[in-house]
């Protein structure tokens, strides 16, 4: 799959259009629930609401019915399927009238992906003296290789009990008090604390609080491994969900020099109740003792080995990136950035509970819709009489569902200097139930962009809420993220729940059953029952926001103390 066929495809699309998919039939007149009329001018000309008016839904569902076809094949990174998203996505940023993005002056920022695919023994011993406690895999335990190498080991090690595994100096908290753990086997509970609002920022999940960080501090602190502690309450999804998030291939980034472990794992609550019994110890002992400030590290006087034997081989995909240079001769070296992936979980098991004979994860709405309405939006810029002051820029990230990697290349790779890169603003999972009276902002809080929002909210007559499950942690579960592990300003835009012409709670319910029955699953297709009039609102929101910060005197800020604010004062960035 060569650049030779990119442009081939490219070409072939210019010259014939997209073609229509499923549920073709599609008119956004007959689709679209009136969403209340902008107050009044606000904050825009009238070349910026006829540019807004140009999101009327069809390029979103011209989009879906597109790259979420069967012909795509469910989009996996390095597949024919990829390749095609891309070369298309490409195409119509040629015909909205973007140029390439890409620091070479092309369209893509391809990226190599490392796939691992490791062996787990059937059990996992645990020793103690003379006794021994055996855990299953998948049923107690899941592990997977924190190398990218052919064999992953942990040799007779101890287990040390480090409570949440955070060090955290803006919170005074460190669970390591200078403990030498090197060559340790780290056991920690997930989240983190979340009973003070003024400690970790009570019940939002902080970064502290997802596993990836529980990984990489224990990596630092020269651990051979790590192994969280699940609970359906602290990690927010089920063990079901581990299970098959953990196991099976995991794709990475090529690794660089930074420090890993030989082995990530997580048991169960169960299985780590014998764990601590095996150490003469109680659970909810350590969980009592992990709860303080002066917690120290306990070690358990427990032993292991574990050997992973893992197939490696690597592949390539990458980030689409255009560009709408700004009409400002200093400003125009700023960029906004609109983000939004492409890939989804290409072909597999098919739904247990499902059409048995499908097998394409079709990724309609996660994320063909947020394609779209990036796609959208970027027309929108481009019908403008002139572009704003600062340029706008699409990047549509790769490899999304193996874990943020094109977002996480893009980041630190990123076709303009971060600092330059005024603020991000990512779709993910357009709302396809209709017009709302809210707008879910993952991210808000955070930042100057909250007063962004807010005014563009007004203009629509609507209000911005915060996540909606800010126990989950989702800010730091999508691009958004990346972004803003960059130090650039970022919000993730969803869409809200409040759906107008609805009782309330419907729009909540909603997403509950969909998340339920085809997130993640091939039956989330383009069908029918799809309204569009939320994602014309909210793809008209991130037009507005987009335009009111390239033309602002000033790029937003972080909020003072906010996570992410040290990366971005960073000097010389
Ligand atoms: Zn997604």
């Amino acid at each position: 799959m060569t650049l030779r066929f990119f442009i081939f495809l490219l070409l072939l699309h210019a010259t014939y259009g997209c073609s229509k998919g499923p549920g073709g039939r599609f008119d956004p007149a007959a689709q679209a629930v009136a969403a209340p009329a902008p107050a009044g001018a606000g904050p825009f000309t009238g070349d910026a609401t006829a540019a807004a008016n140009t999101i009327d839904g069809r390029l979103i569902h011209d989009t879906v019915a597109e790259i979420a076809g069967d012909a795509y094949q469910g989009r996996t990174p390095g597949t024919e399927g990829d390749l095609r998203a891309r070369a298309w996505l490409a195409a119509e940023l040629v015909k909205v009238g973007f140029a390439p993005g890409a620091a070479d002056g092309t369209w893509e920022q391809p990226f190599d992906l490392i796939g691992i695919q490791s062996t787990v023994p059937d059990t996992w011993k645990m020793s103690a003296g003379g006794k021994t406690v055996e855990f299953r895999n998948n049923a107690d335990f899941i592990a997977a290789s924190g190398v990218q190498a052919e064999l992953a080991a942990i040799r007779n090690a101890d287990i040390v009990f480090v409570g949440f595994g955070i060090v955290a100096p803006e919170f005074q908290w460190d669970d390591y008090k200078g403990m030498d753990l090197r060559g340790k086997v780290l056991l920690m509970l997930n989240n983190d604390p979340d009973w003070d609002p003024a400690l970790f920022e009570g019940e939002r999940r902080l970064y502290y609080g997802r596993w990836t960080y529980k990984y990489e501090e224990a990596a630092r602190r020269g651990a051979v491994a790590a192994i969280i502690i699940h609970t359906t309450p602290s990690a927010g999804y089920p063990w079901q969900v581990v299970q098959s998030s953990f196991s099976g291939e995991q794709f990475e980034l090529p690794a660089g020099d930074e420090p890993r472990v030989q082995v990530t794992a997580w048991v169960t609550e169960e299985a780590a109740g014998r764990l601590a019994q095996l150490a003469g110890r109680n659970l909810a002992g350590l969980l009592a003792a992990a709860r303080e400030r002066e917690f120290k590290p306990v070690a358990l006087g427990v032993h292991t080995s574990l050997a992973l034997n893992t197939a490696i081989r690597s592949t390539r995909s990458a980030n689409v990136v255009g560009v709408l240079r700004g009409s400002d001769p200093v400003l125009a070296d700023e960029v906004v950035v609109y983000s939004a992936h492409h890939d989804h979980l290409g072909v597999g098991e098919p739904n247990p509970d499902g059409d048995p004979d499908d097998r394409i994860y079709n990724g309609a709405v996660d994320n063909a819709s947020g394609c779209g309405m990036v796609l959208s939006v970027a027309r929108a810029f481009a019908a403008l009489p002139a572009p704003p002051k600062r340029s706008i820029m699409v990047a549509f990230v790769g490899a999304e569902e193996q874990g943020l990697i094109g977002s996480e290349f893009f980041g630190r790779h990123p076709p303009v200097p971060a600092a330059r890169l005024a603020a991000n603003l990512n779709l993910d999972s357009g709302n396809i139930l209709g017009a709302t009276r809210d707008i879910t902002l993952l991210g808000k809080g955070k930042s100057s962009l909250d007063a962004v929002a807010d005014q563009v909210a007004r203009f629509q007559g609507r209000e911005t809420r915060p996540d909606q499950f800010p126990d989950k942690g989702y800010f730091y579960r999508s691009d958004q993220f990346n972004f803003a592990k960059a130090g650039v300003p970022a919000l993730g835009i969803e869409g809200g729940t409040d759906v107008i012409g609805r009782e309330p709670g419907w729009g909540r319910a909603q997403l509950d059953a969909f998340t339920e029955r085809h997130y993640h699953q091939p039956s989330d297709e383009l069908n029918d029952d799809w309204n569009f009039a939320g994602m014309i609102q909210d793809a008209r929101f991130a037009f507005w926001m987009g335009l009111l910060i390239a033309n602002a005197p000033d790029m937003p800020v972080w909020n003072p103390g906010d996570e992410f604010e040290a990366v971005r004062l960073k000097p010389g960035e």
